[in-house]
């Protein structure tokens, strides 16, 4: 056997460690075949695959069950048992067993939409999983209804949704089954129930007979019907019906285009729709998919990714002039972002996925959580300093509460948020190429899996990785058996390290992404791997420059001391705010190295809080008080570093960014000389109307243009008022002399006459010619209890293509108000809007 291995790997061109003075008999003895990449061969006879002509794809994942987390990670599955997805019917209105269209087929409750699939999708799992016997007995119980609603025909769910779709009154919305596939298929891969292949084949029958235009006429199921696509993949590859390629063909084509041009810029949509081509490629055989796939997601985090932590701003749409580290990134964002990454390892092999994913999980998924996962919120963001409920439209793109912790709304998220961690333990490890197995994201975690030729093998992981650089995988086959491990090589790890039963292995130089070890392995095999975790820093140039701390697959956030403030009632499920005990605004200095203050100790139960950080660092810095909150709570927006700071240098804490609830994770750098002073920070605007597509905060951007009409720059609208009397308002965080006001006002009459085309439609909506210049205008400024006039017989220009100045006595205030007579049946508009001392 031995001899067959050193072939091998002489045929690879790689080396081999055997140790010459090996201390141990040559059946033990640290024979590895090493080779860069993953298995040539693909596909897998253990593992469900993909079946002919689909392409096989290098990495298969298990079916559920096979992975089972250890340490941190079971600990957070214990505490979604305990916290809010453990025990959401009791929560959620969407929820409740009874009279859900759900479970019930004349049932209206609930309304049958993606609120229960979100949840069970993640619920399911977490049961078998944990082997909660609650979870699981209750997770059995919607299973069970949810396949009682099926009807005759193969259609399965609510009875409203089809019923309505044939009389006429809505379109037929097939999204919500979508989602609810991810459970029925769990359940399968668990418990062996076939009755789920039959429910899935008889509803892809029924949905089969559909007209084509009945098939996503629009809205999400559009969007997002790569979901579908996914789930007739499995049932192809477990039934081999080929009439299911043929629905997954058309399913592709109603699908939006997203190898094309982007069709929309909705945050939850980008994170699971990018993938759609991909996973249409192993039926293609075309890499254009996989190029598309690529394309669309360098786009959209090239263009709004550029902060630490794997998301995107993307606080409802991702939006032009909105994607700096403040803007957020919905928890329903997150999780689908995972789901994606870890789907697309799969058909790709490409371990930039499993990095990406891992980045997501360990950075930002814990902090859209409180640590005891009995609260959560909306949207998380790499600099947040303060959660408070006040809405911080138009700033972030959703009004209202999107920061407080809270168990109680965030619709969509409350769900949805379930399937994160479960998923990302199922995709742990993989099946590869010549039946063996792959390490595909590292965390603590038992294997049972098969190998070679159908040898069960156990393996288990023992690590604190992501806050550790060692990992240990013992590997016990029931006998002695051949087959390939392959261990992934993040990204960011210089010099990795294996060691076999105590044998140092010698790796192919540079950053392989994986290393595959060939071996007969045998029972009590130990692989130590090390991934030095360096302290690196990164530079965000397309936001102000801004700098990130790395030390491994974590990125790393000031540490803000918190103060919880409790707003409701419930004691079990108590929302809360969250405010900043100390400064936050901070610069970090760089002419000396951030170094670690803190590495190496047990973890606690929950690492996941700014106080049980495993791993702190010590960086430097100084504060820059200029930087303040905006008016409305917001943090404010990142100026160009270096920025100027001559304020103390002091010594600094950092944690891991998902330990930290408030964090300023995109720092400026200082300098205490040769660098430009931080600038007063723009004022707030907000206005008595704002429609989505001409936001307030255009009038202050900085942008002009070259006329009233000119479509090429943003400006904002009151959009829908016509003829009334509207304002336009600028806030100050603390009060400010001002004694002069300028004031572009848009006129479209001219855009009309020009004949151009908006430049970008998502900015600059048409106005049918409805926007002209206003009859006439006043400023009037805050007094602290009233709003008083600014000047009383000055001359208020309304000359178009010109700043039109007023000038008065200066008033000292927090705010100041543009009051506008529009035209008869006339709307109107700010393109700029200065003041000054
Ligand atoms: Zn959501």
């Amino acid at each position: 056997m031995r001899s067959r291995a050193v072939a091998a790997v002489a045929a690879w061109g790689v080396s081999v460690g055997v140790p010459a003075a090996a201390p141990r008999t040559e059946r033990t003895a640290a024979a590895v075949a090493v080779t860069a990449g993953l298995p040539r061969a693909v596909g897998s006879a253990n593992d469900v695959g993909n079946r002919p002509p689909l392409l096989p794809s290098p990495l298969v994942r298990l079916p559920v069950g096979s992975v089972k987390a250890e340490g941190w990670l079971k600990k957070q599955l214990d505490l979604m048992a305990e916290g809010f997805t453990g025990h959401l019917p009791e929560i959620s209105r969407f929820c409740r067993f009874e009279g859900n269209a759900w479970t019930d087929p004349k049932g209206e409750g609930g309304f049958g939409w993606e609120e229960v699939p979100y949840w069970l999708k993640g619920f399911v799992d977490l049961g078998h999983l944990t082997g909660d016997r609650r979870i699981l007995d209750e997770s059995q119980r919607w299973v069970e209804a949810v396949m009682r609603t099926q009807q005759p025909s193969g259609y399965f769910g609510s009875g409203t949704n089809l019923a309505d779709a044939e009389s006429g009154t809505r379109v037929l919305d097939l999204w919500p089954n979508m989602v609810m596939l991810y459970p029925l298929r769990s359940h399968f891969e668990a418990t062996g129930d076939r009755r789920v292949l039959d429910l899935m084949t008889r509803y892809f029958q029924w949905q089969s007979t559909l007209p084509l235009d009945a098939i996503y006429p629009g809205s999400w199921q559009k969007w997002r019907a790569a979901d579908n696509l996914d789930s007739i993949h499995w049932l192809y590859n477990r039934t081999g019906n080929r009439w299911l390629l043929d629905l997954a063909r058309v399913n592709y084509e109603r699908t939006a285009d997203w190898a094309g041009d982007i069709p929309t810029w909705h945050g939850v949509n980008l994170a699971q729709c990018f993938r759609g081509p991909a996973q249409y490629y192993p039926q293609t055989r075309d890499p254009r998919y996989l190029k598309a796939t690529e394309r669309v997601y360098d786009t959209v985090m090239g263009l709004y990714g550029q902060f630490p932590g794997g998301g995107f701003a993307a606080d409802e749409n991702a939006r032009p002039g909105f994607s700096g580290p403040r803007q957020g990134t919905e928890s329903c964002t997150f999780v689908e972002l995972m789901h994606s990454h870890e789907m697309l390892v799969a058909i790709t092999g490409d371990p930039r996925w499993a990095d990406r994913a891992e980045e997501v999980a360990f950075n930002s998924l814990p902090a859209a959580m409180t640590p005891d996962l009995k609260g959560l919120h909306y949207l998380t963001a790499a600099n947040m300093v303060q959660l408070d409920r006040r809405s911080k439209a138009p700033l972030l793109d959703n009004g209202g509460d999107m920061l407080s912790y809270n168990p109680w709304q965030y619709r969509c998220c409350q769900h949805n948020v379930a399937f994160g961690w479960p998923y990302f333990v199922e995709s742990l490890w993989m099946a590869t190429g010549d039946d063996g197995l792959a390490a595909v994201l590292y965390a603590p975690a038992r294997v049972k899996a098969k190998v070679g030729r159908g040898v069960s093998v156990d393996v288990e992981v023992r690590t604190s990785y992501p806050f550790d650089e060692s990992i240990e995988i013992v590997l016990n086959p029931e006998r002695a058996t051949r087959f390939p491990l392959a261990l992934r090589i993040p990204s960011w790890a210089k010099e990795p390290k294996v060691v076999v039963n105590g044998s140092p292995v010698t790796l192919p130089a540079g950053s392989p992404g994986w290393v595959t070890l060939g071996r007969v392995w045998q029972p009590g095999d130990r692989v130590h791997l090390t991934l030095p975790m360096e302290i690196r820093l990164r530079r965000w140039e397309r936001n102000a420059n801004a700098v990130s701390v790395y030390r491994g697959p974590l990125a790393y956030s000031l540490a803000i001391p918190q103060r919880w403030q409790r707003y409701n009632e419930s004691e079990q499920w108590p929302a809360f705010e969250v405010f900043p005990e100390a400064p936050w605004n901070y610069g970090l200095d760089l002419s000396t190295p951030v170094e670690v203050a803190k590495a190496g100790a047990p973890l606690a139960d929950q690492p996941f809080t700014v106080e049980s950080a495993p791993v702190v660092l010590e960086a430097r810095g100084r504060r820059i008080p200029q930087w303040t909150l905006e008016a409305n709570g917001l943090v404010g927006a990142l100026q160009a570093s270096p920025a100027l700071s001559t304020e103390p240098l002091e010594e600094l804490k950092l944690v891991p960014m998902g330990c930290a609830r408030l964090r300023i994770a995109a720092f400026p750098e200082v300098k205490a000389e040769g660098a430009e002073p931080w600038a007063e920070a723009p004022p707030l605007a907000t206005a008595s109307s704002a429609g989505h597509f001409a936001p307030p905060s255009a009038m202050n951007d900085g942008r002009v243009g070259q006329s009233s009409g000119d479509l090429d720059v943003p400006r904002f609208l009151w959009s829908d008022r016509y003829g009334t009397v509207e304002w336009a308002q600028y806030s100050f965080p603390r009060p400010r002399e001002v004694s002069w006001v300028e004031v572009y006002w848009a006129d479209e009459e001219v855009s009309r006459s020009s004949g151009r085309v908006p430049h970008d439609v998502r900015l600059i909506a048409p106005t049918d010619g409805r926007v002209r210049l206003p009859a006439s205008w006043r400023i009037v400024y805050w007094d602290g209890s009233a709003w008083q006039p600014a000047a009383d017989n000055a001359e208020y220009g309304v000359a178009r293509d010109q700043f039109n100045r007023v000038t008065f006595g200066p008033v000292l205030t927090t705010a100041l108000r543009i009051e506008a007579q529009l035209r008869p049946r006339q709307s109107a508009g700010i393109v700029e809007w200065r003041v000054g001392p």
